[in-house]
């Protein structure tokens, strides 16, 4: 067992760590106010040579992502980013998650065209199954529409929660084949910015927490996406359970996320006098280990990854993505016993924190993730893609 970081996962760690540290935890409240995409740290990053980090080597990439050499390089990245603004790593991983679809099961010519765009002009992509009501009808069960043309797909409906949905060169929709059953029918599209017949549900993010990661609601009315821009087969994502390969970066979000509480506290309680009580100094332990246990697990996840125990990686992540969940809502709990009120003024950094965090880690049921790993161990099917 090998518990060291290599080079390049501590220079990223660090030089993310970094640009938290003087620019997005900087910029965190006004983009929170604005409720708006952050640009400036989306900027940063490509600037920083990280925008292809789940891009394979031979495009010019680092090789990281669930399917990459190095799963764990981009997780640090998200956490590092996580520790100073929730909203900046959320749109990181979302960016990483798309780029990494396209790296893994893109044509030449859409590697090309897309990836290289990402490479050279910091480009951006995203990718969003989530559309209203979806939940309750199942995780493949869209209503979203691909009807087959000469030529393409005419698609219509309504995706939510599409982070990054203004700022990408493509926003990657996922709908169903009109006439072709689940999971076969199920099919990745990549619509380009400007494409006739997208448009942006006015109004439609002015959530609580998680502002700056703006996730706009997508109307598609006729929009018609060309052969030249279909992902992969259809029925890929629910067969080779995709939904899996990125519950580790969700893991890195409630880690970072957690380690940013922990840091506000370190120096806020001395700045507050109440460093001597000996409950302050109890919590604060106790938010440490706490901390520490999730980020062995993630950390040990993405290992098996990289030796491609699938199944095993799999259902490990989903271990790990529930500790760091359970995890940050405690946290959240023993932080705000020794902050007090007063740390919570509504403009305040604990305040945005808290608000980012609660927000963010909806993105699951927990109880959905515990019972899987239940039906593993009792001999039951199960389902390493149920989320809620
Ligand atoms: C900041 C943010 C960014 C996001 N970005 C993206 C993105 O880029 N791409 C993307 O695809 N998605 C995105 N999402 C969506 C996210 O992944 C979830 O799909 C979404 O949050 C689910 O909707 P909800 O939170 O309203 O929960 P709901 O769907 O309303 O579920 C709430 C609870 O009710 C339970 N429940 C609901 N229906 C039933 C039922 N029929 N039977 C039993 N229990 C039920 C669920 O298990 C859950 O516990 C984002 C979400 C957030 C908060």
């Amino acid at each position: 067992m090998d518990f060291e970081f290599t080079k390049q996962q501590q220079d990223v760690y660090d030089a993310v760590g970094a640009l938290g540290k003087d620019k997005f935890a900087k910029r965190a409240r006004e983009y929170d106010v604005r409720a708006e995409t952050p640009l400036e740290n989306m900027k940063d990053f490509f600037d920083a040579g990280l925008m292809g980090m789940t891009i394979s080597e031979d495009m010019g990439g680092m090789g990281s992502g669930a399917m990459g050499t190095d799963p764990l390089l981009y997780l640090l990245a998200v956490e590092q980013t996580a520790r100073y603004c929730l909203s900046t790593s959320h749109c990181i991983h979302i960016h990483c998650h798309g780029a990494h679809l396209v790296d893994q099961v893109g044509t030449p010519e859409q590697r090309e065209r897309i990836l290289g765009g990402v490479m050279s002009r910091g480009d951006m992509l995203n990718a969003t199954a989530s559309e209203p009501g979806r939940t309750a009808r199942g995780l493949y069960s869209l209503v979203t529409e691909a009807a087959r043309v000469d030529g393409g797909y005419v698609v219509n409906g309504k995706k939510n929660y599409t982070t990054l949905g203004d700022a990408v060169a493509y926003n990657i929709l996922f709908a169903g084949i009109k006439g072709v059953p689940m999971p076969d029918g199920h099919i990745g599209l990549l619509f380009p910015k400007g494409v006739k017949g997208l448009t942006i549900e006015e109004g439609s993010w002015n959530p609580m927490g998680m502002r700056a990661s703006y996730s706009p609601t997508l109307l598609l009315d006729n929009c018609m996406i060309g052969d030249e821009n279909v992902l992969g087969t259809p029925g890929f994502m629910p067969r080779d359970r995709w939904q899996a390969r990125f519950h580790l970066s969700f893991a890195a979000q409630y880690l970072g996320g957690a380690q940013g509480v922990f840091d506000y506290l370190a120096e806020y309680i001395p700045k507050r006098g109440t460093a001597g009580d000996s409950y302050a100094q109890l919590r604060m332990g106790e938010i440490r280990i706490g901390i520490e246990s999730a980020r062995w697990l993630i950390y040990r996840a993405a290992a098996l990854w990289q030796r491609k125990e699938i199944a095993e990686a799999e259902m490990f992540s989903m271990l790990a993505k529930h500790r760091a969940i359970e995890n940050a809502v405690i946290v959240m709990d023993k932080a705000a016993q020794i902050a007090g009120s007063s740390a919570f003024m509504a403009d305040s950094p604990l305040a945005l924190k808290f608000r980012d965090l609660r927000i963010q880690t909806l993105h699951e049921n927990i109880d959905k993730s515990a019972a899987t790993l239940g039906k593993y161990h009792l001999g039951q099917s199960y389902d390493v893609t149920a989320r809620l």
